[in-house]
């Protein structure tokens, strides 16, 4: 259906990347782009809140998060492959970590064998155009923490990634991405630093939180084909 949807991915497989991943990965950038046109994550927010979506078109921007290796080996020489700029949302303690803060991290997000991307890799996806965003500082639940621990992980991870990177970094994405794990108090003090959030749920409809926030829709590029069909069949409302 015209509209403007934004994928939200974490790699290109779960486990170790083979070369039949890395065709599947390039397989599901096809199906996309036969169907629809894939644009930057800055475009696809300016055009939701400018309300541009009444030009019959599907667009699809690319967002992934978490900051594991293949995002820098794997998935953007193949966006850029289909000329396309991706959208990364990054912990910047998880970047360069040791093993041991990579086993608790990985526990996290309850994967078992993922490496991060150095920050020579963050840097240079971000010297090729793609967003570098932040997803707080050591991907906790927002939801389980007080207000100086969210203005920490905020504050905290936004001053690494600017530091690093020399840029403002204008873009969140919330750890877990549901409702039940962030708050209205979360949203507030996540403006303070950042100008767009999104989350991970309510497809739908462009915007949750009384239009503060912008929704993403969980799609794993190995996921079956159906899933993406249906994804992009859905009629999206304001
Ligand atoms: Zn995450």
């Amino acid at each position: 259906m015209p509209g403007i949807h934004i994928i939200n991915a974490h790699f290109a497989s779960p486990n170790e990347v083979s070369d039949f991943d890395r065709k599947t990965f390039e397989q599901f950038l096809k199906i996309i782009t036969k169907n629809a046109k894939i644009i930057s994550l800055e475009k696809a927010t300016q055009m939701i809140i400018d309300k541009q979506t009444s030009s019959g078109k599907v667009f699809v921007a690319l967002t992934f998060d978490d900051g594991f290796e293949e995002c820098h080996s794997v998935i953007a020489p193949l966006l850029e492959k289909y000329e396309c700029k991706g959208a990364f949302f990054i912990n910047a303690n998880f970047i360069d970590s040791t093993t041991e803060y990579q086993n608790e991290f990985n526990k996290r997000v309850k994967i078992f064998t993922k490496k991060p991307m150095s920050w020579e890799q963050v840097k240079d996806l971000h010297n090729r155009g793609h967003l570098i965003g932040s997803h707080n500082l050591d991907h906790l639940n927002m939801a389980d923490l007080n207000e100086d621990e969210l203005e920490f992980q905020l504050k905290e991870n936004k001053k690494i990634l600017e530091n690093r990177l020399d840029y403002n970094c204008n873009y969140f994405a919330w750890t877990y991405g549901q409702m039940q794990h962030f708050s209205e108090k979360a949203l507030q003090i996540t403006n303070q630093y950042h100008d767009f959030v999104y989350s991970g749920t309510n497809y739908k409809k462009y915007f949750s939180m009384n239009n503060k926030v912008i929704n993403r829709r969980q799609i794993e590029p190995f996921w079956s084909k159906k899933h993406i069909n249906y994804f992009l069949s859905i009629n999206k409302v304001y």
